[in-house]
C-alpha cells in the first residue's frame, strides 16, 4: 500500500457545480455559487459577514490594510507558522514580533503576549495550529486591555471552535484558507471574516479594486467609482462552485477525519504511554477538526530516521514549519522577543503523518503500526 501525505478532498459533485458556473455565464468574481459559500460561512460560524478571497494570505493581507497597518508598527505572532501570518504585515512595513509556543498545542504562548507589547504594537494575530484553538479568553482579555487589534490566523481552522464559538469570529479578523491542502478546497482560495459591521464597506471596496462595485452590484448606487486604495481580490465563481461541493457535506468531511485522527490517537497510545512519542495534545475547550495528525519523536535525528523508514514503506509523512525568525526574511524583518524555549526544539520534534478525507480508519491503523514497527514495538 502506498500512501502519500496529503490527498486534496473530492466529494463527487465538483464538476458539475462548476459546469452550472459556467452555464451561469458568471465565471467571475461574486456569482452565484460565491454567494452561497459567504452564506454557508456566515450561518456556520456566525460571524457578521463573509467575504471569499483567492487565498488566506490576502485575506490576511486585506485585514493589514483595513487595519491601516504602518511602517514600524509591531504584530506579535507566533514563530512556529505559516510565512504568510507575517508577510501579510511585512508587506505593510510593519515588524512581527514573535513569540514561543506552548510544546503542547504548538500555539502562540498566551502568557508570554503581554510582555512583548510596546507602544508600537498594534496588533495580536494567533494562529491556531492543526485547527487547535488558542486560549482566545485570554488574548482577547490582553487585546481589550491594550487596545489591540486580534487578527485571527484559522487557515486550518474551518469547523473548530474555542467555548462553543467558531474559530475566525473571535478578532477584528478572522483568515480561513481552502488551498488543496487544507480541509476543504477550492485549489487556491480563502475567506475574510469580519466581526464587526463598521469594517464591511470598506473590505468590500478594497477587495474590489477600491471601487464600490460591491455595492453596484447590489443595486445599492447606479453606477461605481474609484473610492479608496484596493486590489483584486475575488476568486472565479468556478472556485467558489468546487468548495461549496465541499462545504454541502462538510460535517461528513469533519466526522471521517476526526475518525481517522481517532484511530491514529488510539493506535499509537501504547507508544506514547512507553514515553517513545508524544501525541497531540487538544485542550477541553477547544472542539477541533482533525486538520492534522501529528506525533513528535525524540529529537530530529530520531525524526529523520523514521521519515527515512516510512518513506521505505511508501509511506509519506512530512515534517513542518522552520520558526520564520531563523529564516532569512524573518532575521531581516522581524525579532523574537524572549527566549526560544520550545519553538525551535518542538518544530524539530514534529512529524506529520498522511491524514485525508479519503483516507481509511484501517489505513490510520495501517500506518501506526509502521510507525510502532519503526520503536521495535509489535503490533
Ligand atoms: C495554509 C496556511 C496559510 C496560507 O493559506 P493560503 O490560502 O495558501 O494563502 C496561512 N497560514 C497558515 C497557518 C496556513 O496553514
Amino acid at each position: 500500500m502506498k500512501f502519500n501525505f496529503n490527498v486534496p478532498p473530492y466529494t463527487g459533485k465538483e464538476a458539475e457545480y462548476i459546469g452550472q458556473a459556467v452555464k451561469n455565464q458568471k465565471i467571475c468574481g461574486d456569482g452565484e455559487f460565491t454567494k452561497k459559500c459567504s452564506r454557508w460561512i456566515e450561518e456556520k460560524t456566525g460571524t457578521k459577514k463573509c467575504l471569499l478571497t483567492t487565498s488566506c494570505t490576502h485575506a490576511t493581507e486585506l485585514a493589514a490594510l483595513l487595519l491601516d497597518i504602518q511602517p514600524g508598527d509591531e504584530v506579535i505572532m507566533p514563530s512556529y507558522t505559516f510565512v504568510s501570518t507575517a508577510n501579510a504585515f511585512v508587506l505593510r512595513g510593519a515588524v512581527p514580533v514573535f513569540v514561543d509556543i506552548r510544546p503542547d498545542t504548538m500555539n502562540m504562548d498566551e502568557k508570554l503576549i503581554e510582555a512583548a507589547i510596546t507602544e508600537k504594537t498594534r496588533a495580536i494575530v494567533p494562529v491556531h495550529y492543526a485547527g487547535v484553538s488558542c486560549e482566545m479568553d485570554v488574548i482577547m482579555d490582553i487585546a481589550k486591555r491594550h487596545n489591540l487589534y486580534v487578527v485571527e490566523d484559522a487557515a486550518q481552522g474551518v469547523m473548530s471552535s474555542y467555548k462553543g464559538k467558531a474559530l475566525g469570529t473571535f478578532g477584528e479578523f478572522g483568515c480561513f484558507s481552502f488551498h488543496e491542502t487544507k480541509n476543504y478546497s477550492m485549489g487556491e482560495g480563502g475567506a475574510l471574516l469580519i466581526r464587526d459591521e463598521a469594517f464591511v464597506e470598506r473590505a468590500e471596496i478594497i477587495r474590489e479594486k477600491g471601487t464600490d462595485r460591491s455595492k453596484y452590484a447590489r443595486g445599492e448606487v447606479d453606477k461605481y467609482t474609484w473610492r479608496d486604495f484596493g486590489s483584486s481580490y475575488l476568486p472565479s465563481d468556478m472556485n467558489a462552485a468546487y468548495l461549496y461541493a465541499q462545504l454541502e457535506v462538510a460535517e461528513e468531511i469533519n466526522n471521517a477525519r476526526l475518525a481517522i485522527w481517532n484511530c491514529y490517537d488510539k493506535a499509537l497510545a501504547p507508544l506514547a504511554d512507553k514515553g517513545r512519542i508524544e501525541l497531540p495534545v487538544v485542550p477541553e475547550d477547544c472542539v477541533h477538526n482533525a486538520h492534522m495528525f501529528y506525533i513528535k519523536t525524540a529529537d530530529i535525528e530520531e525524526r529523520a530516521a523514521l521519515i527515512s523508514f516510512l518513506k521505505e514503506n511508501e509511506i509519506w509523512a512530512v515534517s513542518h514549519y522552520i520558526p520564520l525568525h531563523t529564516a532569512p526574511a524573518g532575521r531581516e524583518h522581524g525579532r523574537f522577543h524572549g527566549e526560544d524555549r520550545y519553538t525551535t526544539r518542538e518544530s524539530e520534534r514534529l512529524l506529520r503523518l498522511p491524514m485525508y478525507y479519503k483516507l481509511r480508519p484501517e489505513d490510520a491503523v495501517y500506518i501506526s503500526g509502521k510507525v510502532k514497527e519503526f520503536y521495535g514495538m509489535e503490533d
